[in-house]
């Protein structure tokens, strides 16, 4: 019988307790990703096909019968692309102009979004301490309109959406993660990166120098951990408690 060692690709893997951060490591900013680590993105999602499925409504497409295929292609995976066109076409709407239903897609602006429990109170404390930032891909009207709806802005002294810097720098690429660095005012190395896409938010974080923190929600839970991550937690909130722990070793 081989005793059992942990698992490197799940440092915290369920039932394990989390485990601290290296006590050499000195922190002084903290930068974090939007969908799937502060919030799940589905429930913004799920506002949006519904406001899709509205506007079809008015062009005299069966609403709920579109919903229930948006819903469906969408569980298939974000990455797909062409929802809405694949929708459409499975209940037989293909003379229904598109243009209106992106519209109301990318306009959705929902009055709340929840945040994943915890989140609010973790980073009042943590942004008390040390200064804030958000790094997120995605179309920053879009973006904007969640953060919003999270009412989690206030906590963040800097904010990068990386469309704004051009689509050539969505992450991985380091660029978004240079601007939230020189926004901190702190060395690169100083700076740890919260998020929950291995190749984006810990290979971004990687190659512009800063440290990360994997989160398994959302989505891409279930992805292999990055070994160039210092940890990998459960939730957004016990990385937020291990970096306070580290900084209150200090
Ligand atoms: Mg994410």
């Amino acid at each position: 019988v081989t005793a059992t060692r942990p698992d490197r690709t799940h440092p915290a893997g369920p039932g394990t307790e989390p485990r601290p951060l290296a006590s050499r490591l000195q922190i002084n900013a903290v930068s974090f990703d939007l969908d799937d680590t502060l919030f799940a993105q589905e429930e913004w999602l799920a506002g949006a096909w519904r406001a899709v499925a509205d506007a079809a409504a008015h062009a005299g497409v069966d609403g709920a019968r579109l919903l229930v295929e948006l819903e469906a292609i969408a569980a298939l995976g974000s990455d797909g692309g062409q929802i809405i066109d694949r929708a459409l076409y499975r209940i037989g709407a293909t003379d229904v102009a598109i243009e209106p239903l992106v519209d109301a897609f990318r306009t959705h602006v929902p009055d709340h979004l929840t945040p994943y429990v915890g989140v609010p109170e973790a980073l009042a404390r943590l942004a008390a301490q040390v200064p804030l930032a958000l790094v997120s891909d995605g179309d920053p009207t879009i973006q904007r309109a969640k953060l919003a709806a999270l009412g989690l802005g206030d906590h963040f002294t800097v904010v990068v959406w990386s469309d704004e810097h051009g689509r050539s720098h969505r992450k991985p690429d380091p660029l978004p993660f240079r601007v939230a660095v020189e926004g901190l005012g702190v060395p690169a190395d100083e700076v740890v990166h919260v998020g929950d896409r291995p190749a984006k938010d810990v290979a971004g974080a990687a190659a512009a120098g800063l440290h990360s923190i994997r989160v398994r929600t959302g989505e891409w839970a279930a992805t292999p951990d990055d070994d160039r991550a210092l940890a990998s937690y459960a939730t957004v909130s016990e990385a937020i408690d291990a970096i306070d722990a580290l900084r209150a070793q200090r």
